[in-house]
């Protein structure tokens, strides 16, 4: 029999349940014991969602992040969190978050982890921290009551635990350690770990290592190779999980470690599965991952059988199914959608979809396809429909995209001519200051919202509520005496989904959440046909505000890239042709803002850098198409209209020439909890235009300090010459409330103001 499993499960709920006890938790609304309560209950939830399978996961839950679980789990938790004062859910959210609930007063001082994305994409997690005095103890109790649990609900019960080396991978060292200098330890603490797994009565154990899909040096191969010689002693079976991408020079490598079962990611390595079934011992199980977990389309299953029946032929009870990755990436349940089309909705799948898709192609292998007939047919004529729509394909977006040509992209003047009329047109002080462009999105704020769309608000009324927003929002920052003025974004949910239910060839889900990081989910939308601008978007928004102030407001857009990257997109032609229909229109966007007398114009790309493959030799070729569409976004426009960037993250050191490329007038980065990392790039590349170094964490509800935020920028001034340097937030406002943004933003333009004071004397250059 095929046995099938799953690699990991959402936590968030069909309701996102986790993410209101956690903030309520963070509030003091509920106790410790409540907090556990709901969690516990998704967990059960989450084991009977995946009761069909024949093995579960367990453990794959976490109230954050599993890595900064893991981190927990092996006592590597940071002295200045350690010895913080509390109890251990106090140090984890303060690892987490930097404060443990709203009114912590034990974190004066302590910084939260860096949080960075994992692997290519949206969900971020927690980087470990390693330095000379990390020591890892095994703390495995959370696991172990997990399993119990677990237990309960189902005999067949498997751990999925982040593998050593992924977890060396992914962390930081916080001073001149060698990372491999710390393996015998970890190692030690994992087989200390899989002995009270073996006392706990579990046999299998899931030991995620992604890093075998990235480009590994001599030195991580011998991690790979020295950890698991040394588990092989482990008494419990080892399936050793990798995906988001194909192993390439590494897959001999994955088959030879003494490990029980290899699990390789068959929708991103397909090519690799008569390969990895050529070099695995035959001792060995291989499970494949079938069916895509990071997309929300139906998976062909005819097609799968074709290549699976001959697989399975072969290796008979050796042969396990499963999602190509964790689940955690898709929503929940698509029978939670009521409001998509019926032919949009026979297309998709989600998780609990996805696993029944797993069951159906272990059954048709099994007992063969007429034991599933009926799913496989109405799986087949959902293919079809698909394929064959008028909503997928637009004569008018193809023809647009014949024309496009590479001077559609570039600006028409060098940086230099730009910016000197730039500063005619919009004289600005030393140090400008400005936002991200959200700000606190209030409970009136998403009520509005909530009852325009619900029809209990008429068009005209939800006008004047998001005017009156936007109104208060300008008067906000006039008195904070910002330098940009922004509108504020009171009318989006979300970056990326709000211009997803504005453009032509996008669906929107009710509830189609994604975790984001801890409590942040996103619901991305679905691209699912060609794209187009068929109005105006943001305008009059964006021109409400400007009619209030004599400052300048910024107009705020979503780029190409990022709506790209954080949407479910089409699987039916290459991501570059997507993008590039993204492109055309929000360049229409763009063109109508500036018409319409905008003169700084903020195309965010928060999601660029994600976008990266894994493997570096496949960097250039995406860098050139994302960068293309970014240009044929932002660049039709005059010399006189400044055109900003914002990204989401520091670690641009390998990417800035392509940043460069771009051509952005300003472009804004987070850094402040990365301690200007990223401003070690400018002693190695000289960026030619100017630059906001984020000195507000927004992720964390500490309030930074003039001084802190000086500090920040005269660091900056060390490297970049002043007059391109900006100040400004690390990210927009929306997650944080106006209590601490007043101050925070006081903070920072007293700042501004200081060091203007104490540079005056420099001279322009
Ligand atoms: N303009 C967006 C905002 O301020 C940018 C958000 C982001 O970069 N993630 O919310
Ligand atoms: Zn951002």
């Amino acid at each position: 029999m095929t046995t099938t499993h799953s690699l990991g499960f959402p936590r968030i709920g069909r309701q996102r349940e986790l993410k209101f006890a956690l903030e309520r938790y963070w509030k003091n609304a509920i106790t410790e014991e409540a907090l556990l309560e709901v969690a516990a209950n998704l967990r059960i939830q989450n084991w009977q969602d995946q009761a069909a399978l024949d093995w579960l996961p367990t453990g794959d839950f976490s109230l954050y992040d599993h890595v900064l679980d893991t981190s927990f789990m092996l006592g590597n938790v940071p002295e200045r969190i350690s010895q913080s004062a509390g109890k251990k859910m106090d140090h984890y959210f303060r690892l987490a978050r930097g404060r443990s609930v709203s009114d912590d007063a034990d974190c004066a001082c302590v910084s939260a982890g860096e949080l960075t994305k994992w692997f290519d994409t949206n969900y971020h997690y927690i980087v470990p921290e390693f330095d000379k005095n990390t020591r890892f103890s095994l703390n495995a109790g959370q696991l172990l009551q997990q399993i119990r649990e677990a237990r309960q609900q189902h005999d067949r019960v498997k751990p999925v635990i982040l593998g050593p080396v992924t977890y060396l991978w992914l962390g930081k060292c916080k001073d001149a350690t060698d990372k491999h200098d710390l393996l015998d330890d970890l190692i030690h603490a994992y087989e200390q770990l899989f002995k009270a797994l073996k006392d706990e009565g579990v046999t299998w154990v899931q030991i995620d290592e992604p890093v075998l899909v990235m480009e590994l040096n001599e030195s991580w191969k011998h991690a790979l190779r020295k950890t698991y010689y040394q588990l092989q002693a482990a008494p419990v079976k080892l399936m050793l999980t990798t995906y988001f991408g194909q192993l390439q020079e590494n897959l001999q490598l994955a088959c030879e470690l003494p490990v029980d079962g290899v699990h390789l990611d068959a929708v991103t390595a397909r090519d690799e599965v008569a390969k990895i079934i050529d070099w695995l011992p035959s001792h060995k199980i291989l499970s494949l991952g079938v069916i895509n977990g990071r997309n929300i389309w139906k998976t062909d299953l005819n097609a799968a059988l074709d290549w699976l029946e001959p697989v399975h032929a072969r290796l008979q009870e050796r042969l396990w199914l499963a999602p190509s990755c964790s689940l955690l990436h898709v929503p929940i349940d698509l029978d939670s959608e009521q409001a998509l089309t019926h032919d949009i909705r026979s297309w998709l799948a989600f998780a609990v979809q996805k696993l029944q898709e797993v069951k159906v192609l272990a059954t048709a292998l099994d007992h063969g396809r007429e034991a599933v007939s009926e799913a496989l047919q109405e799986n087949r004529a959902a293919i079809e429909s698909r394929r064959q729509s008028e909503s997928v394909h637009s004569a008018a977006v193809n023809s647009r995209l014949l024309e496009i040509n590479p001077a559609m992209s570039r600006r028409k003047s060098s940086y230099a001519q730009r910016a000197a009329e730039q500063r005619r047109k919009i004289p600005l002080p030393l140090f400008p200051t400005t936002s991200i462009g959200s700000f606190p999105q209030t409970q009136t704020i998403r009520q509005a919202r909530l009852d325009f769309r619900k029809d209990r608000l008429s068009a005209e009324a939800y006008r004047l509520a998001m005017q009156k927003e936007i109104e208060h929002c300008v008067r906000e920052q006039e008195a904070l005496d910002l330098d940009v003025l922004v509108h504020g974004e009171p009318e989006r949910n979300d970056m990326v989904e709000y211009f997803g239910e504005q453009l032509a060839g996008f669906a929107l889900t009710q509830h189609g959440w994604v975790q984001s990081y801890g409590s942040r989910c996103v619901k991305p939308p679905i691209l699912y046909g060609d794209v187009s601008h068929t109005h105006e978007i943001t305008v009059e928004w964006i021109q409400y505000a400007q009619s209030l102030t004599g400052k300048p407001v910024k107009g705020m857009l979503t780029g190409p890239v990022t709506m790209l990257n954080w949407s479910f997109v089409r699987d039916d032609q290459p991501r570059s042709e997507t993008c590039k229909q993204l492109a055309l229109a929000i360049r229409d966007e763009v063109l109508a803002l500036e018409k319409a007398g905008i003169a700084i114009i903020q195309i965010d790309e928060a999601a660029l850098r994600e976008g990266l493959p894994l493997r570096k030799s496949q960097w250039q070729t995406y860098l050139d198409w994302a960068i293309l569409a970014f240009g044929i976004a932002a660049n039709g426009v005059e010399d006189s209209t400044q055109i900003h960037t914002h990204m989401c993250y520091s670690e641009f050191n390998d990417i800035m020439e392509a940043i460069a490329r771009m051509d952005a007038d300003v472009i804004t980065i987070e850094t402040s909890r990365s301690a200007m990392e990223l401003l070690d790039a400018f002693d190695q590349y000289h960026y030619p235009n100017e630059i906001g170094p984020g000195v507000y964490d927004i992720h964390s509800p500490n309030i930074p300090s003039m001084d802190a935020i000086a500090d920040l920028m005269r660091n900056a001034a060390r490297r970049i010459p002043i007059h391109r340097l900006w100040v400004n937030p690390d990210c927009g406002l929306k997650t944080r409330n106006w209590e601490e943004v007043r101050p925070a933003l006081k903070n920072m333009v007293a700042a501004s103001r200081y060091l203007a004071a104490h540079f005056r004397t420099v001279p322009a250059r």
